[in-house]
């Protein structure tokens, strides 16, 4: 089952984690698994062209492999979180292994925000990214599921119906989501300027 709606039972139990905007009548986008050399082009050239300034969060072998993209994100006025060095699962990954791989993340992307992958972490993990190294844990409301290339375009863009203000959407700038992407961002965006709301990066 694909559940474009985050279930209240995983907001409650990271409480502190940042679930929703603070702004009613805003949408919050972010892209995650970038920067990719053709996926986020294409992204940041649809951004620009509704002006609007959303969040990327980066996986730092990414942004070793492809730093212009990365500096591109950062010119155009957009902003940038840590999503870890590998994509790792955190329920699947030694505390050590993961923390460091927050850490090394933390030195290609200057950025007070995190997102853990696949929205999967543990308690202990969350504490500490939140509580010792600082950072603003950031979760979702909506997820578009742009990168299951078996689910029709047209269907998301049929649940894109359901999204409300403050809500914090997510697609992927990745290989796999490509071809959702191309075929719902633009028009789920222009539905969204059409119901008046405004686009927000600030957490
Ligand atoms: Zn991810």
């Amino acid at each position: 089952m694909r559940l474009f709606r985050s279930p209240y039972i995983a907001r409650f139990a990271f409480r502190n984690g940042i679930w929703k905007g603070r702004d009613k009548r805003a949408i919050y986008l972010t892209f995650d698994d970038g920067p990719h050399p053709e996926v986020t082009p294409f992204v940041l050239d649809i951004l620009k062209r509704n002006n609007i300034k959303a969040t990327f969060f980066c996986v730092g072998n990414n942004v070793e492999k492809y730093p212009e993209v990365y500096y591109q994100i950062l010119e155009e006025g957009h902003q940038v979180g840590n999503h870890t060095m590998s994509h790792e699962n955190g329920l699947k990954t030694p505390k050590s292994k993961y923390f460091s791989s927050v850490e090394k993340a933390s030195k290609l992307i200057e950025s007070e925000l995190f997102r853990p992958p696949y929205g999967k972490i543990t308690p202990f993990q969350f504490k500490y990214i939140f509580s010792s190294l600082k950072k603003k844990v950031i979760f979702w409301t909506w997820l578009a599921y742009d990168f299951d290339a078996k689910l029709p375009s047209k269907e998301i863009i049929k649940k894109a119906e359901r999204i409300k203000g403050g809500d914090i959407l997510v697609f992927h700038d990745s290989t796999k989501a490509q071809k959702n992407l191309e075929e719902t961002l633009e028009t789920i965006i222009l539905m969204l300027q059409k119901r008046n709301f405004q686009f927000k990066n600030s957490f």
